[in-house]
């Protein structure tokens, strides 16, 4: 079979995306680009080729103290002094910024992490600026309460009572690469709109988008200090954000795993902590749905959109009995044509996984569930390529205990399963320690409702999935995480309430 991908995906972006890979990449400490205090750099790969397309500044623990120190400074400075008014604006400014600077930012997001090009054009970047846009509004707009108060321990005594939000403090942001920038501006946004300053630690993968957005930042006006990206590995800079006794919050979003090591780590200063974290999502199809050919394609796109790297992918499937096997038909014929290639090729429906790990970790999964007896109705196979490629695959003959429907996989890899009723259906779909998302599809409306109040999970689509909108707030039931992003819901968890009592 001929290669996947026979030339550099370099010369097929434009020369403003290649110029900015040139140029060195070092970290944004203070309103200064400098380079790690170590002097150490590490590699950035193209997932297609898995040649070496940028060295970026390896920040570690000595870097995170520098940005964690300026930020301090930032919080009382400048920053703190601007009315909501001139906050929102700035945060406007970026938002602007970022849709000026589309196309390049799509070329480095689909460069960096695999994904089509098209798909960084018209998800990725415009949701991120449409989430600076929708999180400037709130910074005119977080007000508190006035509260009648009884105090029955001093009669005729009167008060007067109200709460103010304030700020965090310094914020550590730690963040995956399956939405590189979308993920910085999901962080970003909601922590600035309320005043607080941050260090934010992009993902090793895929840190080039976050740069780049560091630089708009500071086009935009933001004073230094109030956004520090620190570059580096997870182990080294990420650890010592987590762990840092002068950050007053740490918001992760990444593996269950990790998240739990966070938890851990912040316990020094019981820093606050936020986690939106991995997912077993069911998509559940009854045999009513209004149109089974929308259903079908809704199911495979819950799954192989940004190739099942999502938090919240439909990775099982859950099917009524009678329709089951038209469903799976149909679910294994649109994986068996979707065109895998270079994220920055333009004929590309799939690119590959994000590295080399990952790769290997979602094929140890197809492996194990072939092994355990499962039967690959798509895929299932590997393939001989240089870039990090694996097969949509579907799974079906599974059973509730073996490792492809129990872990979260993180791939193109979905497993289907029938089912009778809705009662027996809602078990299975909650049966799971995880609770992100969920997807009910029928055109009975009593039934769609029943099922959304009966899933365990934070978020319910009804005839749709991988719905995302800067307004609609975002997070996990169970081991998916605490609090959440998005929405008004996010600005609780970045500001103080504080109760202030006046004698009259
Ligand atoms: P994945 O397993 O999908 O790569 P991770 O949860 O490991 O996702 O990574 C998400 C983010 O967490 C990345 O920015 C990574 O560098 C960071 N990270 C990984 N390990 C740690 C750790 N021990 N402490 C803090 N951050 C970490």
């Amino acid at each position: 079979m001929a290669s996947l991908v026979t030339e550099s995906s370099l010369t097929k972006v434009s020369a403003s995306a290649r110029d900015f890979l040139k140029k060195p990449k070092q970290l944004l400490i203070d309103g200064c680009w400098v380079s790690a205090a170590s002097g150490k750099t590490f590699n950035v790969f193209d997932p297609a080729t898995s040649d070496t397309i940028a060295q970026v500044a390896e920040g570690d623990a000595e870097d995170i103290n520098l940005a964690v120190a300026s930020s301090r400074r930032a919080f009382s400075g400048p920053w703190s002094q601007m009315t909501p008014s001139e906050r929102g604006k700035i945060i406007w400014k970026l938002g602007d910024l970022v849709l000026e600077n589309l196309d390049e930012l799509a070329e480095l997001e689909s460069l960096d992490n695999g994904k089509p090009l098209a798909v960084a054009k018209i998800a990725d970047v415009p949701l991120t600026a449409d989430l600076f846009h929708y999180m400037a509004g709130w910074a005119t707009k977080l007000e508190g309460n006035t509260i009648p108060i009884s105090v029955p321990y001093a009669p005729g005594a009167k008060f007067f009572a109200y709460t103010r939000r304030d700020p965090i403090g310094v914020v550590g942001q730690i963040i995956p690469w399956n939405f590189p920038l979308l993920m910085a501006a999901w962080k970003i946004g909601p922590a600035l709109t309320t005043g607080n300053t941050i260090i934010l630690k992009p993902a090793e993968q895929t840190p080039l988008s976050a740069l780049r957005l560091g630089e708009l930042a500071l086009e935009a006006g933001l004073p230094p200090g109030v956004l520090n990206v620190v570059t580096g590995y997870g182990e080294t800079a990420g650890s010592a954000l987590a762990s840092h006794d002068d950050v007053d919050k740490i918001a992760f979003t990444g593996s269950t795993e990790v998240g739990k090591i966070i938890v851990r780590a912040a316990a020094g200063n019981l820093k606050k902590v936020t986690l939106e974290l991995g997912g077993k999502s069911p998509t559940v199809v009854f045999k009513d749905v209004a149109d089974i050919d929308t259903a079908v394609q809704g199911a495979a796109n819950a799954i192989f959109f940004n190739h099942g790297q999502c938090c919240a992918a439909g990775s099982r499937l859950l099917v009524e009995k009678d329709i089951f096997d038209e469903v799976t038909q149909g679910v294994a014929e649109i994986a068996n044509k979707i065109k895998l290639g270079a994220g920055v090729d333009g004929a590309t429906e799939m690119g590959p996984l994000v590295s080399e790990e990952q790769r290997d970790r979602v094929s140890g999964f197809i492996k194990d569930g072939l092994e355990a007896g499962a039967t690959a109705l798509a895929g299932g196979n590997s393939l001989d390529e240089k870039g990090y490629f694996v097969p949509p695959t579907v799974f079906t003959n599974t059973r509730p205990e073996m490792k492809i429907v129990r872990e979260e996989i993180f791939g193109p890899v979905v497993v289907a399963e029938p089912f009778d009723d809705l009662e027996g259906v809602m078990k299975v779909a909650n049966s799971t320690d995880f609770g992100l998302a969920s997807s009910i599809w029928t055109r009975d409306i009593s039934k769609a409702h029943r099922a959304a109040e009966i899933m365990r999970a934070g978020t319910v689509w009804i005839n749709c999935h991988n719905v995302f909108d800067a307004a609609m707030p975002f997070g996990g039931y169970k081991q998916s995480g605490w609090g959440r992003e998005m929405g008004h819901e996010a600005l609780e968890l970045y500001t103080e309430t504080k109760a202030v009592c006046v004698a009259l």
